[in-house]
């Protein structure tokens, strides 16, 4: 049996998924654009599903557009943002911590005349909302936030750094990362601010291949992908309807519980953490109120692939800062002021609701093994 640890990568799709996507494959074949039975099924099918999101959100089931996966989302959410809003106003605001495909992104708009200003963590490790705020002026057509970092768990301060730039500044469009928050942590649209949300299939028990997007009435995004004008426009292209009835059923499977798996995740955190400290040598990277279910530790002296690849063979599967990097060396930990023994060490532990504390004992016993056969080899 091997104990999988890197839910922050992805997750297991749940039975409620896997039968979902097969039955959807099976019996609901039909393109929604088609204009008989068949294809009317197919339309009901994604359609409810967009009913069963929004409600996880507390949305408007008109306000969720379904894409292939949290990578587009944010293309499409910055790029389209930024093309609707940003011609007379061509400042964005985002932090220094957010994952490649908004950080990409952002490159891409610098090179097309938009100024980008990222955001560092302070000297503790933290964004605060005042510092957002504060560097949003008259000229600013958006704002990029992730709501958990992928790679510690910080949780950033989205809600008051959202809500004080409304309150100066209505038109400046917000956007959120939620991709890490999403299904592990509660939380309503109209609580959150953001005028756009990402999310993703595969790190909530749905298959790889799905996201979407919320987009408050209102916002207009200016398309990047052209055809058939699927998803009103903003995503042309035949929907997964397979993986999107997935995504339905995962996140119906797990709407009633968020609250009370984000404090399951809290107590087997805690248990974690309180064993790591009794042990010299190993050292956790993420904030005590960072997500129960991201801890980034280090073990100097011992390279993050080196324990990975320990691990492997004891059927133990982590990674080593983001999974998305594969193994490139952490930009986001230095941000975060981890230093490089540190970050060369680093290794990211991602629980999920049936982690066991048994599984985090058998990674703390390996680890220590680890320390005691190769730091002194
Ligand atoms: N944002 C964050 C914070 C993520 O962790 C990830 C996945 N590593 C993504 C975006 C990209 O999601 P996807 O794999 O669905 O494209």
């Amino acid at each position: 049996m091997s104990i999988y640890l890197d839910n922050a990568a992805t997750t297991k799709p749940c039975r409620e998924a896997v039968k979902a996507a097969c039955d959807c494959m099976e019996e609901n074949f039909g393109n929604p654009s088609s204009l008989h039975r068949a294809g009317l099924a197919a339309q009901l099918a994604v359609d409810n599903v967009r009913k069963i999101i929004a409600k996880a959100i507390a949305a408007d089931p008109s306000c969720i557009y379904f894409t292939s996966g949290a990578t587009e989302s944010n293309n499409i959410a910055l790029i389209g943002a930024a093309g609707a809003y940003g011609k007379r106003k061509p400042k964005i605001i985002t932090t220094s911590i957010e994952h490649s495909s908004v950080e990409k992104t952002m490159e891409y708009l610098e090179q097309n005349g938009f100024e980008v200003v990222r955001i560092s963590p302070d000297r503790n490790g933290m964004i605060s909302h005042e510092q957002i705020i504060n560097a949003v002026d008259e000229s600013t057509c958006l704002v990029s936030m992730m709501m958990v970092n992928n790679e510690t768990g910080y949780i950033l301060p989205v809600r008051r750094s959202f809500y004080g730039i409304k309150k100066l500044y209505p038109q400046c469009v917000t956007h959120c990362d939620a991709v890490q928050g999403f299904m592990k942590m509660p939380f309503k649209v109209s609580e959150l601010g953001a005028d756009i949300i990402s999310f993703s299939g595969h790190k909530v028990h749905a298959g790889k291949g799905v996201g979407g997007l919320y987009v408050k009435k209102g916002i207009r995004l200016e398309p990047r992908i052209f055809g058939g004008g699927q998803e009103k426009g903003i995503r042309s292209g035949t929907e997964n309807v397979p993986m999107i009835a997935s995504l339905g059923a995962a996140v119906k499977a797990l709407n009633a519980s968020v609250s009370e798996r984000y404090k399951k995740a809290e107590e087997l955190k805690a248990k974690l953490c309180a064993k790591i400290s009794a042990i010299d040598g190993i050292y956790i990277n993420s904030h005590e109120d960072a997500s129960p279910y991201i801890i980034n530790i280090s073990v100097p002296g011992i390279r993050s692939e080196i324990m990975l690849h320990f691990l492997e063979e004891r059927n133990i599967f982590v990674s080593s800062g983001s999974a998305c990097s594969k193994g490139a060396k952490s930009g986001v930990l230095k941000e975060f002021g981890i230093n490089d023994n540190f970050a060369d060490s680093a290794l990211r532990i991602s629980t999920s609701h049936e982690t066991t504390a048994t599984e985090l004992s058998k990674l703390i016993s390996s680890i220590q093994e680890a320390m005691e056969t190769l730091v002194k080899a």
